[in-house]
Formats: C-alpha cells, sequence, structure tokens
C-alpha cells in the first residue's frame, strides 16, 4: 500500500534534494576529451562509470572504465600508448537512464533495477544532477521504517 503510493508519487522537491547528487559534484566528461583524461578522472573518482555531458551541460550518455579499456586491448595486452589515440565518443555510449526532475518516484525505481545511476534532467534538458540505486533504496527504506 505504502510503495504503491511511494511508486506513484512525484519525488517531493525536498526528497530531490536530499537524493540527488547535484550536478556541480557530479564527475564527468565531454565526448571530445581524449580516452586517457576520461580514463584519470574515472579512476581519480573511483566509479565505474560516469556522465557524457556536451558544453551545454546537456547528458550525451555515459562511459565507463570496461568501454576505455575494452577499446585498447590488444591480441596479448592493454596498449596503454593507444589510450590518447581515441576519444570519449568513440567508445561511449548513448543508452543512458534519465528522467524528469517531476516525474514519478515509480520511474527512478525501476530505471535502477538496471542502472546504478539515472540521470536527472529539467525541462529544457539540462542536467541537474544524478539519483544513485543506493539513494533510491535509502529512501524506501526509510518510507518501510515509517510503517
Ligand atoms: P553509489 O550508489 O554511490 O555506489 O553510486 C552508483 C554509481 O553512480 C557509481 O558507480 C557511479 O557510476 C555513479 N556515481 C555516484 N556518485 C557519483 C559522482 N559524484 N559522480 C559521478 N558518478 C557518480
Amino acid at each position: 500500500m505504502l510503495l504503491q503510493t511511494l511508486k506513484n508519487s512525484q519525488i517531493t522537491d525536498n526528497e530531490i534534494s536530499e537524493l540527488m547528487i547535484s550536478q556541480e559534484k557530479v564527475a564527468h566528461v565531454q565526448s571530445n576529451n581524449p580516452l586517457d583524461h576520461a580514463l584519470l578522472v574515472l579512476i581519480k573518482s573511483g566509479y565505474t562509470s560516469i556522465p557524457v555531458l556536451d558544453k551545454e551541460y546537456k547528458v550525451q550518455g555515459q562511459v565507463g572504465k570496461a568501454q576505455i579499456l575494452d577499446s585498447i586491448l590488444g591480441m596479448e595486452r592493454i596498449e596503454m600508448e593507444r589510450l590518447h589515440e581515441y576519444f570519449v565518443s568513440d567508445v561511449m555510449t548513448t543508452k543512458v537512464p534519465r528522467m524528469k526532475k517531476d516525474e514519478t518516484f515509480g520511474k527512478a525505481l525501476m530505471l535502477s533495477i538496471n542502472h546504478p545511476f539515472v540521470c536527472i534532467e529539467d525541462n529544457e534538458g539540462a542536467f541537474l544532477g544524478i539519483m544513485t540505486r543506493r539513494s533510491i533504496l535509502a529512501l524506501i527504506h526509510r518510507h518501510l521504517e515509517k510503517i
């Protein structure tokens, strides 16, 4: 019953600000960045995968360590020297879970089944931040605790 209500409700502005990692705190790269820069950002931030944004801060896709390493995998070794030959656009995926700020919590929950994070956009498509599976589960847990 509570979960049904939660599923159909919009995430309140309060919850959004609580759940969302805002844009300025999200590690990201741009599609024209060379792969060595992207790998550096991924390693330094410690994340498996991060959003790819364009110059106007709109979401273009996501890129992860696995895709980058796969692109420089030779027959016998990882050819690190090839990292600067490629750009993020060569390996990124444009398939990225995204939703508008005013969509329902059910959508965030559904997207988080298959994705560790969901990109949140405003109505013009500008990137506002990400919601992680961890924060979505934490919100459900908090509501369940209240029962
Ligand atoms: P977490 O639930 O904290 O493990 O985060 C899940 C995934 O969300 C991570 O593996 C990253 O892909 C992404 N993520 C979380 N926090 C950030 C951040 N500050 N910047 C970029 N990506 C993030």
